[in-house]
């Protein structure tokens, strides 16, 4: 499989188009190259209009997936086939498919403390093989962060999710990418806490029905306020279907 891929834009953002992303993360690793991974769904492309660090972020990211329904039933309107990849998922097949490579040290940063500890465990006993070398939560200072990041660049690791949470984890990748270009950093949102066992994920059907977002927030009431940008995502998506396509 070549690196370059096709790709497709959401509200102006890339979504990158492939049939096996964890094929593809491995034939980087393979080759000695690094990338940048973002997990694409509405609450971020509705952000990243607002927020111009984030959009420049995404725009740099060298693999964009569509993580959420409504980036994928976006694309679909569009004629586009194309299948979800949740960002968990994505980690998971990497994470088994690199089991096997104990020269691929694996990096877990992020979640509360105890929370990447957990993960890190349970990751290691379901595959034994597999080499996380640097586990760190995600509320550190100044210097522990510095202290951190220096780790990372004495070490090498090839593999590094970032469970900070957007946009700081996607601000953080874009910073510090440099000091370990032959890793891929993938930001992971909340899916310590899932392998952890402190969160749970939506429910099969939740998925199927394009509906992970009406469970979450069930189990996080708190998020309401976030999740207005889904409407809203609607309401641009509508306007951008309804737009006629330029005359070339
Ligand atoms: N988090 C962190 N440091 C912070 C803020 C948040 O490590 O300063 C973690 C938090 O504990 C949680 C994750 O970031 O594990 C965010 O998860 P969420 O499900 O909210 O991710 P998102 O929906 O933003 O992708």
């Amino acid at each position: 499989m070549g690196l370059n891929l096709d790709r497709a834009s959401v509200l102006g953002l890339p979504v990158h188009l492939c049939a096996d992303y964890v094929g593809w993360l491995l034939d980087c690793l393979a080759l000695g190259r690094g990338a940048t991974v973002a997990t694409l769904n509405a609450e971020m492309a509705i952000a990243a209009e607002r927020d111009a660090q984030l959009r420049s972020a995404l725009l740099g990211a060298d693999l964009i997936v569509p993580d959420g329904a409504g980036v994928v039933l976006y694309l679909r309107a569009r004629g586009r086939r194309i299948k979800r990849m949740p960002g968990i998922e994505l980690a998971e097949g990497l994470l088994e498919r690199a089991a096997g490579r104990g020269d691929w040290p694996v990096v877990f940063f992020g979640g509360k403390p105890g929370v990447a500890e957990t993960a890190a465990q349970r990751w290691r006993s379901r595959c034994p093989n597999l080499a996380i070398s640097l586990v760190q939560h995600g509320y550190v200072n100044d210097q522990e962060l510095k202290d951190f990041e220096e780790a990372i660049a004495a070490q090498r690791p090839r593999i590094i999710l970032v469970a900070l949470g957007v946009p700081r984890q996607e601000y953080w990748i874009a910073q510090v990418r440099d000091r370990c270009p032959e890793a891929i950093w993938i930001g992971v949102g909340g899916s310590f806490d899932i392998w952890a066992g402190t969160k749970e994920r939506a429910p099969a059907w939740f998925c199927d029905h394009h509906l992970e977002w009406l469970y979450r927030l069930y189990q996080e009431p708190w998020r309401w306020r976030r999740m207005l940008a889904l409407p809203y995502f609607v309401w641009r998506a509508l306007l951008d279907w309804l737009r006629p396509a330029p005359i070339r």
